[in-house]
């Protein structure tokens, strides 16, 4: 068996196909899995996405990327070289793919998932698991202890915990990742209980999911103005570099908020010391990746019998598999042993996602930049 997919200096490589997926340095022509910030680069000649993955990149790239993307919509099969492409949902944010690569003569198939999520978020398009015989998964969470509640409880303790700050004259304020994480709690919030508003930083990808047709609560911008006009009552969703950031101290001594209850969305709240070491006041374990159920089951249903590793707790995932008679391996990427985070400061964080958080919580202080 040839390895379809191979990992380079520049990321996973198919060579039979001539292209890269996900890619972190410049290349002829990527094929991108979705819009975060450690799988989409600008630089790249030419951009395959999903039709819904475009309208992201465009929202998130602008004129960088201006008719270099090709869209290539959910199930359809495109040629390259000597293998055929096609994406399938990831349930990951809106317009996530998993890339299918089938050799045109041998028929051997290889499915790179991606980041990926198996519970249904309603705001992006559902996962798919797809029949292959390697399959590369990704592991953000692949340990036994994470185990996610459902959406619909989780967001149930989100708009509880609202609703007792409104009632408080407390404003609320969750710290969410721009894409995806964002809009998955805009439309499980409960918009009776006060006005939702944003960080400007969360505007652009918002605006993508409007345009690509999901439907959102209406969400203003959050300014001085609009938070002391909400007296208390306003649930302010901002990127986590921004809740301990001078944007948010000086709501507070501007006197825009009178009080301020803080608390992050994410996987990683499932584990306490994530929460106090930022020094939020609660967390609401919400993920946009399988947790290990999600990956094992999603392992079984692709009926490969050999399995790459990647992103994430790489280590404990191959030994299990490997320990159930599974032909499993290791797939690094860059970030693994890699400490300098390029996207740790400015608003890098702000379009990432749970790769970004692990390495602050590596670097003890760096997720609080
Ligand atoms: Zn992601
Ligand atoms: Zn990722």
């Amino acid at each position: 068996m040839v390895a379809l997919v191979r990992t380079t200096d520049r990321g996973l490589f198919c060579e039979a196909g001539g292209f890269y997926i996900d890619p972190w340095k410049a290349v002829s022509r990527a094929v991108i899995t979705h819009g975060h910030t450690d799988h989409a680069r600008w630089g790249h000649k030419r951009y395959l996405s999903s039709p819904t993955g475009a309208v992201v990149l465009n929202a998130r790239f602008g004129r960088q990327v201006e008719g270099l993307i090709d869209a290539l919509p959910y199930g359809e099969r495109q040629r390259f070289g000597d293998v055929v492409v096609s994406l399938h949902p990831a349930g990951h944010v809106l317009g996530s793919a998993q890339v299918r690569v089938e050799h045109a003569s041998s028929g051997e198939t290889w499915v790179v998932s991606g980041d990926y999520k198996t519970q249904d978020d309603g705001v992006s398009e559902p996962f798919e698991p797809v029949r292959c015989h390697t399959f590369i998964t990704e592991s953000t969470f692949g340990l036994p202890v994470y185990a996610w509640r459902p959406q619909a409880e989780v967001m149930a303790k989100m708009n509880a915990w609202w609703r007792a700050n409104a009632d408080a004259g407390r404003t609320s304020m969750v710290a969410c990742y721009a894409l995806g994480k964002a809009q998955r709690i805009m439309a499980g919030l409960d918009p009776t209980i006060g006005p939702i508003l944003m960080h400007g930083a969360l505007a652009r990808c918002t605006a993508a999911y409007r345009e690509a047709g999901v439907k959102l609560p209406g969400v203003a911008v959050a300014t001085q103005e609009s938070v002391r006009a909400a007296s208390g009552r306003a649930m302010v969703l901002a990127p986590p570099s921004a809740v301990r950031s001078p944007w948010a101290f000086n709501l507070v001594k501007r006197n825009a908020v009178k009080d301020l209850a803080t608390a992050m969305a994410s996987g990683w709240m499932q584990i306490r010391g994530a929460r106090r070491r930022r020094s939020l006041d609660t967390g609401f374990a919400l993920s946009d990746h399988a947790d290990w159920h999600g990956i094992m089951s999603s392992i079984e249903a692709t009926g490969a019998e050999s399995i790459g590793v990647t992103h994430g707790a790489i280590g404990p995932v191959v030994r299990f598999l490997n320990e159930k008679g599974k032909h499993a391996f290791a797939v690094p990427t860059r970030w693994e042993g890699e400490a300098g985070a390029e996207e740790g400061g400015g608003t890098g964080e702000a379009d990432g996602d749970d790769h970004q958080e692990e390495q602050g919580l590596l670097l003890g202080e760096g997720g609080d930049a």
